[in-house]
């Protein structure tokens, strides 16, 4: 089931139990502690292919039924995106309605530890929007169903180097299929947002010879890439309209929609950023202009396939191997989808299920 054709209300109980079961759940929890404030949701989508692991989101949300819809959608994605890295996870998520002020962060987040000690190793928790490596210590404090520690990934826990990585070979693969270019030797690539995963990609990919276009809102990110890499900038309205063999958004999600896809000259986007589509139909408009599309979940999930192999005491070889491997997967989805006369984002879908439903 397509994630636009589910329906029903959460006003209800049985229209909460309705959507869930339209998504292919699972198992869905909730817990409270007064005393902390916590207000915990854990969805757990699928664990076919092992326990589900996925971030724990700490935000403000302007209802209760936003943050089950949230943690539901959001652990949904983890499934595929485990899938199609040959990690051996399912997916799920946990959303902490974050209170107005968190009182006692480290009782709130051993709160939460234990709720996820509770679920008994199903769910594995790690670093998300709002959460810092100090909150993770505290929860591994009571729990060993953690995946981010300082003690496991280092004090800032940041895997954007590992997503630079992954995004690098998933463009050499949308090369190679559409260009049938082995290397990026004097290839332009337009590049926006050079925050941490552009900046890392953009490093790479001068190292191998192309040349970089980039834009961004924040000056000093704009100033150390035409520092160190002697980058052209564009205006941030602008950057999907270049002129360039190939389109990275590494900034927002939702760049890719109506307005913006006419405007593109790119025969390639690839970047990873998350939820790059405004809307599902935004991946037939690709198709119809003839780019092809690296759908983003396959492309950005290097921090994912890191984060597995840590919690799984694995070595970083391991890890790289996978990170490697998204050339692989990819350019299977772009060889099936010419085939099947399907869109990249279909096949990415069918691909993953027919991993983790079968
Ligand atoms: P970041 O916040 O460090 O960088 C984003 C950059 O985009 C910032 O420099 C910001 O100023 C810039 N930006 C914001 N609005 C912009 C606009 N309108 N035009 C141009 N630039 C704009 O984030 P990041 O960690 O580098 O992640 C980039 C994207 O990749 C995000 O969408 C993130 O969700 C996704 N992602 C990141 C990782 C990771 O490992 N960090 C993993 C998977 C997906």
């Amino acid at each position: 089931m397509k994630l636009e054709h589910v329906s029903g209300s959460l006003e209800t109980v049985e229209g909460l139990f309705n959507y869930v079961e339209q998504m292919g759940y699972g198992e869905l929890h909730m817990k409270m502690d007064p005393a902390t404030g916590l207000k915990a949701i854990v969805a757990i989508h699928n664990t076919n292919l092992g326990p589900a692991l996925g971030g724990c989101r700490c935000i403000e949300y302007p209802t209760t039924a936003a943050a089950v819809v949230d943690a539901l959608r959001l652990a949904r994605g983890m499934t595929y995106k485990a899938a199609l890295s040959s990690i051996p996870q399912g997916g799920g998520k946990a959303v902490l309605i974050r209170p107005q002020k968190i009182q006692d962060p480290k009782a709130y987040f051993e709160a939460f530890g234990r709720f996820v000690n509770d679920l008994g190793g199903r769910y594995i928790t790690a670093k998300d929007s709002g959460t810092t490596m100090e909150n993770l210590d505290h929860i591994a404090s009571q729990t060993p169903f953690i995946a981010s520690t300082t003690a496991m990934t280092g004090e800032d826990g940041d895997p954007s180097p590992y997503t630079a990585l992954g995004v690098r070979r998933g463009i050499e693969a949308a090369v190679y299929f559409k260009l049938k270019r082995k290397n990026m030797e004097g290839l332009h690539v337009a590049i926006q947002g050079v925050g941490v995963v552009g900046y890392f990609l953009a490093k790479d990919l001068v190292a191998r010879g192309a040349k970089i276009t980039i834009s961004d809102i924040n000056p000093d990110a704009i100033q150390r890439a035409v520092d160190e890499f002697g980058a052209n900038v564009v205006n941030p309205n602008e950057i999907h309209a270049v002129d360039c063999d190939i389109y990275a958004p590494c900034a927002l999600g939702a760049t890719l929609n109506k307005d913006s896809i006419p405007q593109i000259k790119a025969s390639i986007i690839a970047g990873a950023a998350n939820n790059q589509l405004a809307e599902p139909a935004d991946c037939d408009s690709l198709i119809a202009k003839n780019i092809l599309y690296a759908p983003d979940y396959v492309i950005n999930a290097a921090g994912l396939i890191h984060a597995s192999t840590k919690y799984n005491h694995l070595s970083d070889d391991v890890a790289k191997e996978k990170i490697l491997a998204i050339y692989d997967t990819l350019y299977t989805i772009f060889d099936r989808a010419q085939l099947e006369q399907k869109t990249t984002c279909e096949i990415a879908d069918t691909m993953a299920e027919e991993k983790f439903l079968n």
